[in-house]
């Protein structure tokens, strides 16, 4: 019985739910895909983009999308 190993991508924005650090990425059968514990996103990614270390994903900080309905962060970390 193998699982995968998930690893939270850091600075990942989920872009189903825009919820920041819930993105997790796992290889799975030599597939990388990336799910959001807050939601029920999950998607393929390109092998060719790793998930390691070098992500640009911190960039987007000040200019990212903003709701103001109120804090709507769900955590259902299991
Ligand atoms: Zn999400």
């Amino acid at each position: 019985m193998t699982q995968p190993v998930k690893r939270f991508i850091a600075g990942a924005v989920c872009p189903k739910c825009s919820t920041m650090d819930t993105v997790r990425a796992f290889e799975l059968d030599g597939q990388l895909y990336r799910e959001c514990v807050s939601c029920d996103f999950s998607d393929e990614m390109d092998a060719q983009q790793g998930v390691d270390n070098e992500l640009p994903t911190r960039v987007n900080q000040s200019d990212k999308l903003v709701f103001d309905e109120g804090e709507q962060v769900v955590k259902l970390i299991n």
